[in-house]
């Protein structure tokens, strides 16, 4: 008998491979990764099951999120996941980025398969198979939720 010819990577690997990557280098080098000095909402979450902690900061220019950055720790799904999501959503307006969230928590909660609007949001498609990692992946969107409701909030009560 001749040993076992190694498989090759399949499609499937590939990308896989590629989503890795990804996450590794937003948990690396986070994107907007600071606090801000003068924001219109502020929020904190936190996900106890993996003990990943987030605070996010928004400034709005009438509806749309101008600036947006994030602070936390947690694991390296939990940054990559806020790191990525501030890219997505600056920029986009409020209801855009809820409409955004919604697209990305059916991504991870279900096997829909990614579609183009999701852009590096669809790093996250596996995520699905790990229930455990849903909550990691989809803080940094509630925390964001929070922060848009605080900045609505006080802009009512200029
Ligand atoms: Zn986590």
């Amino acid at each position: 008998m001749s040993a076992p010819v190694p498989p090759l990577p399949s499609e499937q690997g590939r990308l896989e491979e590629l989503y890795q990557s990804v996450i590794l280098d937003h948990n690396r080098r986070p994107r907007n990764h600071r606090a801000m000095e003068v924001a219109d909402g502020r929020a904190e979450g936190r996900n106890p099951l993996c003990g990943d902690e987030i605070t996010v900061w928004v400034r709005l220019e009438g509806d749309t999120i101008a600036d947006i950055s994030f602070k936390g720790a947690g694991c390296a799904i939990s940054r990559a996941s806020a790191s990525i999501m501030t890219t997505a959503v600056k920029g986009h307006t409020v209801a855009e980025a809820e409409a955004l969230f919604e697209r990305f928590h059916e991504l991870v909660t279900t096997r829909t398969p990614a579609t183009a609007e999701l852009g590096s949001l669809a790093v996250f498609s596996g995520v699905a198979r790990f229930p455990v990692r849903v909550k990691c992946a989809s803080l940094s969107w509630h925390t964001l939720r929070s922060a848009l409701r605080d900045g609505a909030a006080a802009a009512r009560a200029q």
